[in-house]
């Protein structure tokens, strides 16, 4: 198992230079296309804001090959959010053993990567990896959707080698 990632929360890439750079990788390892699972596991919502701010005019992650779909069985990553409250966490187990292998977790947000200011609470686990293997952390609260776009490209990087060991050939078509 890859150790898990904790990422800055800045980069000096424009967000037009991450978005070459994640179509590019998309492309390469993906044919072209990222589907996203969002499971929201306890959070207060303003992770999951920000995560819709990519789907708007201004991010557009969609023009990237970027989509958020409703079933883990059609997503290559997960994005949870929230600290993971105990009734979600049966919930959260189920959801990343309902997505195809091999698959990326991202934990998204303070609460997420740690149980931010639920931290040591009775009624969460207390962050995502006591439940299920994170590959890359994306602190802040929220986290901005620029750090989200980063967080998504150092996820990619995780993916590379278990296509490889996975020896999985992926073709993509030619335009
Ligand atoms: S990290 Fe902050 S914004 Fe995100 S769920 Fe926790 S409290 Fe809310």
């Amino acid at each position: 198992m890859s150790v898990p990632l904790l990422l800055e929360p800045r980069t000096r890439d424009t967000t037009d230079a991450l978005a070459a750079r994640l179509s590019a990788r998309i492309a390469r390892l993906l044919r072209r296309s990222l589907h996203i699972r969002h499971l929201d596991a306890g959070s207060c919502n303003g992770c999951d804001w920000e995560i819709q701010t990519l789907l708007g005019p201004v991010y557009d992650i969609q023009r990237l090959g970027i989509d958020i779909v409703a079933s883990p069985r059609h997503a290559d990553m997960l994005l949870v959010t929230g600290s993971v409250t105990r009734n979600l966490e049966r919930a959260a187990r189920a959801t990343y053993e309902a997505m195809p292998q091999p698959g990326l977790v991202v934990a998204v947000g303070a609460c997420a990567c740690g149980g931010g200011v639920l931290h040591g609470s009775y009624c969460t686990a207390g962050g995502v990896n006591n439940v299920l293997p994170v590959d890359v952390y994306i602190p802040g609260c929220p986290p901005r959707p620029h750090a989200l776009l980063h967080g998504l490209l150092v996820a990619l990087d995780r993916l590379d080698p278990r296509i490889a060991a996975a020896n999985v050939t992926v073709d993509v078509p030619q335009p």
